[in-house]
């Protein structure tokens, strides 16, 4: 993506579009030979990143908490929790496990890590984990419904559920005594959403769950992807582009008539459907697009804020209403 293309062979790539180029600021620190960065987010709690997926620990005098298992960073979780147990002089075993959601993108390295290890989740991940009967997966033996503090050696994560937001069971990790939120698959550092607000199941939750997420005190945000930990500014701006979409749908709907697309279509519903909101779309995309290139990396990728702004406006009217006028 975005390197030159030197072969003219069809099929392989050379008729990729490009993209504008990524700030440096939304790229994190370099990657080792073997593929991974670890780094201390505060005192003996670090994060670890293969650049595109984040995973956490924090080690105490018993024993290594893991949080996530994300399958790309996958054996380097294990030398990187290694290397730090090392250079500390700690246990290096892990004897707990965190789940943040069930999506095996961000737990399907979790049966690296067995033996004794406990682990914890929401009911609502074991109950998805259950159903997904993936071995790779294995469910959590300690669940919560609202609220769980885990200590380990003196150390603490208060783990939280809010309501759904990118998946039924997606949590807050909070570490009070680190300055930290970990919260997974909502806002990416520097990057707008991918597809359908990062594939995101619940609308209004994922649209209020930054503003949950900053009522918490914290410096250090751990969003589960890309190379960088985050910032609350980072949040915020997240906050803008997804507001500025929202009034953007409201506006859009307000105003696009949708009258000439179903008349020029007659019998074919649906195909006044897909024009009207084809239509809609397009008015919400254009100015928000042209707002975040170059302030948002991947802005530019038009079909991630196309999808995102097409989910946000059918929750308007789906989740919100009014869905059209009541006839008479
Ligand atoms: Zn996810």
């Amino acid at each position: 993506m975005g390197e030159a293309v030197t072969s003219p062979a069809a099929g392989n790539g050379s008729d990729l579009p490009d993209y504008a180029p990524i700030p440096r600021s939304a790229l994190g620190p370099a990657l080792n030979d073997q593929g991974y960065y670890v780094g201390r987010v505060e005192r003996n709690l670090y994060w670890v990143t293969d650049g595109v997926y984040q995973s956490a620990f924090m080690t105490t005098s018993d024993g290594v908490v893991l949080f996530d298992a994300p399958p790309t960073i996958g054996g380097n979780l294990r030398r990187a929790v290694d290397e730090i147990a090392a250079e500390n002089g700690v246990t290096n075993r892990v004897t707990h496990l965190v789940y943040s959601h069930h999506h095996d993108d961000h737990t399907g390295a979790a049966s690296l890590f067995d033996g004794d290890v406990v682990r914890i989740g929401h009911e609502e991940t074991r109950r998805l984990l259950s159903r997904d009967n993936n071995p790779a997966r294995p469910v959590p033996e300690v669940t919560f419904a609202d609220r769980y503090t885990l200590e380990v050696g003196g150390e603490r994560a208060e783990l939280a559920w809010h309501g759904p937001n990118h998946s039924p069971d997606n949590i807050y990790i909070h570490f009070p005594d680190h300055d930290t939120l970990m919260f997974i698959d909502v806002v990416n550092a520097g990057w707008v959403p991918i597809y359908n607000l990062n594939l995101s199941e619940d609308v209004p939750g994922y649209m209020a769950a930054p503003a949950t997420a900053l009522d918490y005190p914290w410096t250090h945000f751990i969003s589960g992807h890309l190379g960088r930990l985050a910032t609350r500014e980072d949040v915020a701006v997240h906050q803008q582009y997804i507001a500025d979409i929202e009034a953007g749908a409201r506006e859009a709907l307000a105003t696009v008539n949708p009258v000439p697309y179903y008349m020029h279509y007659g019998e074919n519903f649906w195909a006044g459907v897909k024009a009207h909101l084809d239509a809609v779309t397009d008015q919400i995309v254009g100015p928000v697009v042209a707002k975040y290139t170059g302030v948002l990396a991947a802005a530019d990728i038009e079909v991630f804020t196309r999808t995102t702004s097409f989910a946000i406006m059918q929750s308007l009217r789906l989740d919100s209403g009014p869905s059209g006028p009541v006839h008479p």
